[in-house]
This record gives C-alpha cells, sequence and structure tokens, in this order.
C-alpha cells in the first residue's frame, strides 16, 4: 500500500509539473493560465496525447507533432524533477497530509520560480504568495499560532533588511524586487539563523555562477543574473545540509 502511495504521489508530480511549465511560461508575460495548451512554435492546440508527461516528449522524437519543430528539455526536466520533489517530500515531511499538501504547493512555488526568474527575470506575484501562504498556514501547527506569527514577522524583517539595503542602495540595479519580497517569505519560513544561512548560500553561489559566467565570456561584468534562482536555492541547501552548512560557515570564519 505504502509502495502503491509513493508511486500515486510520484505521478502526481509528474502531472503537476506539466501544469508548473505552464506557469512558468505563461505568469511572466500575464497571459491566461486557462486557456488550451498549444506548440509554442505552430500554435497548433495540444491534444491530451500530446500532453502526457514525460512519455509524449520521448514518443514524439522531442519534437512538435504538427510542426516538427524542437521542444525544450524543460518540459520533461520539469515534470521529472517535480515528480521527485513530491516522491522525496512524500517520504521525508512526517505523516500528515495536510502537512504534506502545504509543502507540496510551497515546493510547487518554489520550481516557478526558479525557472520563471532564470528565464525571463520575473518573479510572479502569484508564485510569492503562494509561498508566503504556505508559510503562513504551516505556522497553525505550532503550538503558540500567536507566539510563532509574531516571531515569524519579526524574523521576516530582519532577514529581508540586507536585500532591502541592497535593492535601495544600488537602486534596483543589483537586486530586484521581488527578491526583496521573496527574502522576506524566506526569513517568515526559516527565521533568522537558517534565514541569513539562505542568504549566505545564495550571495556566495551566485558569486560562482557570476565569475564562471563571465570566464566563459557568456556574460560581461556589468549584465545582470537573476538573483531569485540563487535565493531558492539557498532555501533548498540550508533545509537539507543546516547542520552541515553551519558547521562550515563556522569552521571557514575561524569560529570553533
Ligand atoms: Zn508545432
Amino acid at each position: 500500500m505504502e509502495t502503491f502511495n509513493a508511486f500515486f504521489i510520484f505521478i502526481l508530480g509528474l502531472s503537476i509539473g506539466s501544469f508548473l511549465n505552464v506557469l512558468i511560461d505563461r505568469l511572466p508575460k500575464e497571459r491566461s493560465i486557462m486557456g488550451r495548451s498549444e506548440c509554442d512554435f505552430c500554435h497548433h492546440e495540444l491534444t491530451w496525447f500530446d500532453l502526457v508527461p514525460v512519455i509524449s516528449f520521448f514518443c514524439l522524437g522531442r519534437r512538435c507533432r504538427y510542426c516538427r519543430k524542437k521542444l525544450s528539455w524543460q518540459y520533461p526536466v520539469v515534470e521529472m524533477l517535480t515528480g521527485a520533489v513530491f516522491l522525496s517530500l512524500y517520504i521525508c515531511v512526517p505523516a500528515n497530509p495536510i502537512n504534506r499538501g502545504i509543502y507540496l504547493a510551497l515546493a510547487s512555488s518554489l520550481i516557478v520560480i526558479f525557472l520563471s526568474d532564470a528565464k525571463y527575470r520575473i518573479i510572479p506575484d502569484s508564485m510569492q504568495l503562494t509561498f508566503f501562504i504556505s508559510v503562513l498556514l504551516l505556522k497553525f501547527f505550532d503550538k503558540n499560532i500567536i507566539i510563532s506569527l509574531i516571531y515569524g514577522f519579526r524574523d521576516s524583517l530582519i532577514v529581508m533588511a540586507p536585500i532591502l539595503f541592497i535593492y535601495l542602495f544600488t537602486k534596483g540595479r543589483g537586486m530586484g524586487f521581488g527578491d526583496v519580497k521573496l527574502s522576506f517569505t524566506i526569513g517568515f519560513f526559516l527565521g533568522i539563523l537558517k534565514g541569513f544561512m539562505a542568504l549566505y548560500s545564495a550571495f556566495v553561489l551566485g558569486a560562482i555562477v557570476g565569475i564562471i559566467l563571465i570566464a566563459i565570456k557568456k556574460k560581461r561584468l556589468k549584465s545582470k543574473v537573476a538573483f531569485g534562482p540563487f535565493l531558492v536555492l539557498g532555501v533548498i541547501i540550508t533545509c537539507i545540509w543546516q547542520r552541515e552548512l553551519a558547521k562550515m560557515i563556522f569552521y571557514f570564519y575561524g569560529f570553533k
């Protein structure tokens, strides 16, 4: 039964992943997410046969069935990723169906934020809101909800402060306001200490990727790289490896 449930959650993840692909490409362009799916190139309407997660992509040889143009790897990758994330959360999050459901929504919002910002340099407000409301709902599982909310908002403001400062200081060229809003919810979600660990990881990863991109001449020193994806990675790294990360930071800065 447990294996069957896990399989069901994985398949659910693949299908939700297919929907996240629609959100990733339509929300930043403010297109309706309700319309029928169509090919990006020839705009031919797609049938269920073209939309089976992962399978259609490979069965149709990576191409649109109508115009034969090559399709992006984003489709199967996001579907598989969402399936894998759903399955891991199903295994790792304590067995409470509501709690699990909230974590699935939270993870989905982070996947869309990561890719929309990386592709279009826009973090859709609806996904910021989904992330925030998911964290808010998780607070209702705490013993003392009022205290948890008060501390949560305090932590949000403190974790947001450095990002807001950079935003104001660089007049929005270093960071977008989307990053400010995202760091607010990160503080709300993780608290001060882990929130700052997430910011720290995001800055380190951002610097490494930035240097690599400049070195291979993909970007120039002045060109912008979206920071949202690094914030999302920072959150994931902090959630999975908080102990190792804390040790590394302490060791690196000579605290013992
Ligand atoms: Zn086509």
